[in-house]
């Protein structure tokens, strides 16, 4: 087993940490009170090419490993997780794309979006106000007519909405069938799509999201993803791959939490010695540390896995719930090692608490990871023989 990287691993994974010491962490709270998108820090990103890593090379893109993707997520993340959101929220919206759209598809549409001197945009609309968790509870139509589909519903809490020039909707095309008659779309910015209420948040105030209205956009029969039908598959598809993402985001969190208190701990002095020396403060910290790291090892292993092409959805579950729960107890134990300090805007620890909450919601709730995961051990248990034999209500093996 090697855990080293790769030469152009390393080097990127370097590239994206000296970017984010230099563009993301000084300018984060600024830029956070400003409530709105990063816009100048996104174009640097792009130019440095740090975004849209996972398009394959036929369409423009690099065509890096799911791997290289959590390295950029995670140093971003360490500067500013609402930063790193509009960053990486591109290959949450083009996934769908690169798993179920043809390569003369994602020319078509991803390619003019990803090749130019700006930056432009996707935004994943699966989210309405009845859908969250259900995500088979779609009421957005897709119909067809002719040579067209027409898309009518509202989508909402839609990250980089208001920057997107294609939006990637899940929308239903057989309604009675429920999740079976989900079905994925392309669908271009256009007069017949409009962006609605704009959120205010708790945190990651560096990222934008909003509701988009789709009015009888009108979209030809070649801006269906796959097949009809096919959009929750490919919706938990893509899940499975862009959770590794998000985990990586909440890694660099929990490290940015440890590494923030630790600072502290040395400096901070309290009854003529560094608070770090009171084993209360360094037990913390040590637990902190390990949080960061195995959330890291969770990381890098789901992502590894599927760029395996093996099936991760519990490994991608696991990291995403095991990080986003690191991250907003590091942040938490952040504030409390920086005892008032820790609560001070102009500080850094309040804001990796209030930014680590959202990870724990979006992308699936950690509930609902729990749910994966834990569906995926009990299915997994059925054909399980762990050497004791012993029976239970005089059954051996589970009823199904
Ligand atoms: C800032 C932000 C950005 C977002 N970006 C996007 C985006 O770009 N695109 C997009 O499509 N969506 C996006 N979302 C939506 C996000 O993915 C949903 O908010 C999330 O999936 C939860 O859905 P919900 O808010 O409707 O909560 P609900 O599904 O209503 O859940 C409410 C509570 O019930 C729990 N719960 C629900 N079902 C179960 C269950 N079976 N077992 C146990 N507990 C359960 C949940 O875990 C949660 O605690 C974003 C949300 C936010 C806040």
């Amino acid at each position: 087993m090697d855990f080293s990287l790769s030469e152009k691993e390393q080097k990127l994974w370097e590239r994206a940490k000296a970017f984010t010491h230099e563009h993301i962490t000084p300018r984060a709270h600024e830029l956070e009170k400003r409530n709105e998108f990063p816009k100048e820090v996104v174009q640097k990103a792009f130019e440095a090419g740090l975004m849209n890593l996972h398009i394959p090379t036929e369409a423009g893109g690099p065509g890096l490993s799911l791997l290289s993707e959590t390295f950029v997520s995670e140093a971003t993340g360490y500067g500013c997780a609402g930063i790193a959101t509009s960053i990486m929220c591109n290959n949450l919206a083009f996934a769908p794309l690169v798993i179920g759209a043809t390569i003369e598809q994602l020319k078509t549409y991803v390619e003019p979006l990803i090749t130019g001197k700006e930056p432009k945009f996707g935004a994943f609309c699966l989210t309405e106000r009845g859908a969250g968790s259900d995500a088979g509870a779609v009421a957005t139509r897709a119909e067809r007519d002719g040579d067209e589909y027409v898309v009518n519903g509202v989508k909402c809490y839609i990250t980089n909405a208001p920057q997107a020039s294609l939006y990637t909707v899940f929308a239903s095309t057989q309604p009675e069938l429920k999740t079976k008659g989900l079905s994925c779309f392309m669908v271009p910015k256009s007069k017949a799509t409009k962006i609605g209420h704009i959120e205010n948040k708790m945190g990651q105030k560096n990222s934008v999201q909003s509701e988009v209205i789709f009015e009888d956009a009108r979209i030809p029969k070649d801006c269906l993803v796959g097949k009809e039908g096919d959009g929750f598959k490919i919706a938990m598809t893509t899940l499975d791959k862009t959770r590794a993402g998000i985990a990586a985001i909440a890694t660099g969190v929990a490290q940015r939490a440890v590494d923030e208190a630790a600072k502290f701990a040395n400096i901070r002095h309290q009854f003529d010695q560094p608070i770090g020396r009171f084993q209360g403060i360094s037990f913390m910290l040590a637990d902190m540390g390990a949080r960061a790291a195995a959330a890291r090892q969770l990381t890098r292993y789901a992502a590894w896995m599927a760029d395996q092409g093996m099936r991760n959805s519990k490994d991608s579950a696991y990291a995403k719930f095991f990080a986003a729960d690191a991250a907003m107890q590091n942040a938490m134990d952040a504030v409390q090692i920086m005892g008032g300090y820790g609560y001070i805007t102009e500080y850094p620890a309040e804001k990796l608490m209030r930014d680590a909450k959202l990870l724990q919601i979006y992308e699936g709730t950690n509930q609902i990871q729990r749910v994966v995961a834990g569906s995926a051990i009990l299915k997994e248990s059925a054909n399980l023989d762990t050497g004791f034999h012993v029976k239970y209500d005089g059954r051996d093996a589970p009823v199904m």
